[in-house]
């Protein structure tokens, strides 16, 4: 299913604030807008874009108009998607280039011109430097919509010229209720804990059948501490999936055991649904044991950004994991 910003609900007080905006001609120049993945900032900002551009708008786009019309079949002249060439590659100072030499034109339909950047902090150096020219002295009729998950990154220079307008992950029990009516109520809360909260990329976590992969790695784990699984042969199988995702359940629930350990009816879990299997874990686990482990995780995570052999550090990480579970083990039968 594809949602437009006004089926998201947590989208709807920016929403408010972007119409207001414009209903006072106040519509920012230039405007951040920074969250983490899987808010709707790009559905929020084409949803704007889109009322900005309608002939006749109300508190949102007619949706009938010839610009309205433009807009759906994607060729409306005075709407601007700037994105790198490839997913993950930079914006090129080619692509800021062209923008500058189409924004020298008049826009084609009397009003507005509005331009998407995303994301902006993946803009290169060159990128940034060159846009600057154009958010300091902008023209009357340009809005641009620099969008982001890691305003961080941008330079300050870039950063003090925007408005900015900061998502914020929406309330759980809402998240929940959102996605309950997508029909995924049983794994809500474990794909919202997957997702830092963001509701947009639980549903996108789901629609990947990763539920069903992270059980599967969960079990490969857990034959890993039993020493019924090598180490060597999961990491090697595992290798090929995304890193990121494995470290990122490793760490959820090495957290969650660390938290067993201490309170074993603590009721805050990242995986509330392996509540049963991770408790008896944690039982034959010691806390400092599992501290280290923690700090091992993290510190890989930190390399995953840099050159390193994945599958070496998988197979690191599962053999060390192998280990804490067997030291435990020999304590209790000494
Ligand atoms: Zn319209």
């Amino acid at each position: 299913m594809n949602h437009s910003a006004a089926d998201l609900p947590w989208l709807e007080p920016y929403r408010r604030r972007l119409v207001d905006y414009a209903l006072a001609g106040r519509v920012p120049q230039a405007l951040l807008i920074a969250g983490i993945a899987g808010l709707g900032k790009m559905r929020l900002a084409r949803a704007f874009a889109r009322r900005l551009l309608c002939r006749r708008p109300g508190a949102a786009a007619c949706g009938e108009c010839a610009s309205c019309h433009l807009f759906e079949a994607q060729t409306h002249p005075d709407f601007l998607a700037i994105e790198p060439a490839e997913p993950g590659k930079p914006i090129t100072i080619d692509a800021i280039r062209r923008l500058i030499g189409t924004l020298s034109l008049k826009p084609q339909y009397s009003g507005y011109r509005v331009v998407i950047l995303a994301p902006a902090h993946q803009m290169n150096a060159a990128a940034a430097n060159s846009l600057l020219k154009t958010l300091e002295e902008p023209d009357e009729h340009t809005v641009m919509l620099l969008l982001t998950e890691s305003p961080e990154a941008l330079p300050a220079t870039v950063l003090s010229r925007c408005q900015r307008m900061d998502i914020t992950v929406p309330d759980r029990g809402h998240s929940i209720e959102w996605l309950a009516e997508q029909g995924l109520a049983e794994q809500a809360e474990v794909l919202l804990a997957m997702a830092q909260g963001a509701p947009l990329r639980a549903l996108a976590l789901a629609q990947e059948g990763v539920i069903q992969k992270r059980g599967e790695f969960y079990l490969a784990w857990g034959d890993v501490a039993r020493c019924i699984e090598e180490p060597v042969l999961v990491a090697e199988k595992w290798a090929k999936f995304s890193c990121e995702a494995l470290l990122d359940w490793m760490i959820s629930w090495v957290i969650d055991l660390i938290r067993l350990r201490a309170a074993p009816n603590c009721t805050t879990l990242n995986n509330p649904d392996l509540r049963k299997s991770l408790q008896a874990t944690a039982l034959q686990l010691e806390l400092k044991n599992m501290y280290r482990f923690l700090d091992l995780l993290n510190a890989t995570k930190r390399r995953l950004s840099g050159q390193i052999n994945r599958q070496l550090a998988l197979e690191e990480l599962l053999i060390h994991w192998s280990r804490i579970l067997k030291t435990a083990q020999r304590k209790i039968y000494e």
